[in-house]
């Protein structure tokens, strides 16, 4: 009913990437069953693709399995059930039998990677993990950090008791291949998953684009392949930190799944890049104990861009919400006077060389004393918001006319590209609208009121707010004089 009102707590909630607190419909069996199909699927999928980089009778060198699956557990709470915990079991199960796996080196693998998932999940579920889960600033992102260090030491204990079994080597070797993989890719990954945007997040990502000549937006991206570039052609050790100031640019610049993403794909390109002898460190990185050390090491280099990404995303979204607070009636949802002064300043600037007219309709409540003296002040701001609805659902959609709350039971609507007749037929309107609105006073009770509107049109190459207010408030005077619920429209001078 009151879509002012709707669209001011829309914006003034805090930001939160990840789900909404509160889930949608309970999703019926079918839903249930497609969501573990998708797991499954999904699992299968990514798990052969790991198996694909085991080396002989070694860990598979990039596993992004339990990360993702994880990930999407968080991220889509629709899919977290027990049809899609048995989707991913058996899309483990497929990949193994389908990599020809023995089943019971496959069972043990996914029970591994299972520790691992299960530990992340059980901590990030958990009311303390919410700033990871939605990444909300660099706290957020520092526990994350922290929780899957657990949940890959607990993959890494798992490991050190199958490695040996499954692909032989010791037990502590194993453990710690194990933990370091499961940490690479945790940190690699689950931001990005984390972070996919919401509906929300894309209409922000809409006006974001529009506010940004493409220059401006491209130029992160550009120093980073700069710098990867630069990379290559210097080399030596420090060469994989060469991208680092142009990610935290991005992080500045763009989104947190933006820059997560963007920095996957970085640190993909740079452990790719090595191990093909693209980018030459100078190092030899043969042993795994320098293999760990070096994917270790490009990982953690590559979290202060997400960090940054998130601290300047919580930036924005708290800006945005104290600007809104600042320009609108918290009772209605509508522009303040000071914003609709600004607001209207503007548009009659913008309107001064159109060779239509600009309006102003001043509305006034009609004996509102009254409403509050009989029914009470709650059904008096009732009413306030109420008239707001209703000369708001008059407006057409996008941008001008302006809709503000002048103070108490009074309200302004600027008008641009007007003349006389369409404003007076506007203000009718409006009037009539209000007249046939009735009020709920529960148990069944309803009462009305009613409204007078001064209003007043002039060309807009002399027109200011002052001289337009002035006017409309003759105007509406005249209205309340000559009996009230009336329009009187009149001249400027
Ligand atoms: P008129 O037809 O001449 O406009 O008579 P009126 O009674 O509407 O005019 P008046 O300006 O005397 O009364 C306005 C009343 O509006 C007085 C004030 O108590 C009430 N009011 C102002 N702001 C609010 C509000 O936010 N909520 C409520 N419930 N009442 C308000
Ligand atoms: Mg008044
Ligand atoms: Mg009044």
């Amino acid at each position: 009913m009151n879509s002012q009102r709707d669209k001011l707590d829309e914006l003034t909630r805090p930001h939160t990437l990840g789900p909404p607190a509160v889930a949608g419909l309970p999703a019926s069996p079918g839903q249930l069953l497609a969501g573990g199909v998708l797991i499954a699927l999904i699992m299968t999928a990514v798990c052969l693709f790991g198996v694909w980089t085991r080396l002989a009778g070694q860990l598979a060198v990039f596993w992004p399995a339990n990360a993702l699956l994880l990930g999407l557990f968080l991220r889509f709470p629709r899919l977290d059930t027990a049809f899609g915990w048995i989707g991913a079991v058996v899309g483990h199960l497929l990949a193994g039998y389908l990599a020809g796996d023995a089943l019971p080196i496959s069972v043990l693998l996914t029970l591994t990677n299972f520790a691992c998932v299960v530990s992340g999940y059980l901590l990030l579920a958990q009311p303390f993990g919410a700033d990871a889960r939605r990444l909300h600033d660099v706290a957020g992102v520092l526990q994350l950090v922290a929780i899957v260090f657990v949940a890959s030491a607990a993959g890494g204990l798992a490991g050190s008791v199958v490695g040996p079994i499954a692909f032989g080597g010791s037990a502590v070797e194993s453990g710690l291949a194990w933990f370091v993989s499961e940490l690479v890719n945790y940190i690699a990954i689950l931001p990005a998953v984390l972070s996919i945007p919401t509906q929300q997040h894309r209409e922000v990502v809409r006006q974001w684009r529009k506010s940004m000549p493409p220059l401006r937006r491209a130029a992160p991206l550009v120093a980073l392949l700069l710098s990867m570039a630069a990379a290559v052609a210097v080399g030596g050790p420090g060469a994989v930190a060469f991208p680092v100031p142009a990610l935290l640019w991005c992080g500045m610049r763009y989104g947190v799944f933006s820059t997560a993403m963007l920095t996957l794909l970085t640190t993909t390109w740079t452990l790719v890049a090595i191990s093909k002898g693209v980018l030459n460190t100078s190092v030899q990185i043969e042993t795994p104990h320098m293999l760990m050390s070096v994917r270790l090491g490009v990982t953690l280099i590559a979290l202060s861009p997400i960090a940054v990404a998130s601290a300047m995303a919580a930036n924005r979204s708290l800006m945005a919400r104290l600007l809104h607070m600042a320009e609108h009636d918290p009772l209605t949802g509508t522009m303040n006077r000071r914003a609709f002064a600004t607001h209207a300043g503007q548009a009659l600037e913008a309107a001064r060389g159109a060779r239509q007219g600009v309006g102003l309709l001043v509305l006034d409540i009609d004996r509102f004393k009254n409403v509050n003296d009989t029914y009470g002040h709650s059904v008096g701001d009732q009413v306030i918001v109420l008239v707001a609805d209703v000369v708001g659902g008059q407006l057409p959609d996008g941008g001008p006319p302006l809709l503000g709350r002048l103070g108490g039971e009074e309200f302004a609507v600027l008008l641009t590209g007007v003349d006389s007749e369409q404003a007076r037929q506007m203000a009718e309107r409006m009037r009539q609208a209000c007249a046939q609105t009735a009020v709920d006073l529960g148990q069944g009770r309803t009462t009305g009121f009613t409204v007078s509107i001064g209003a007043c049109v002039e060309q807009p190459a002399h027109a200011t707010l002052d001289r337009l207010l002035q006017a409309a408030d003759r105007a509406l005077y005249e209205a309340k004089r000559t009996g009230r619920n009336r329009v009187v429209l009149t001249d400027t001078d």
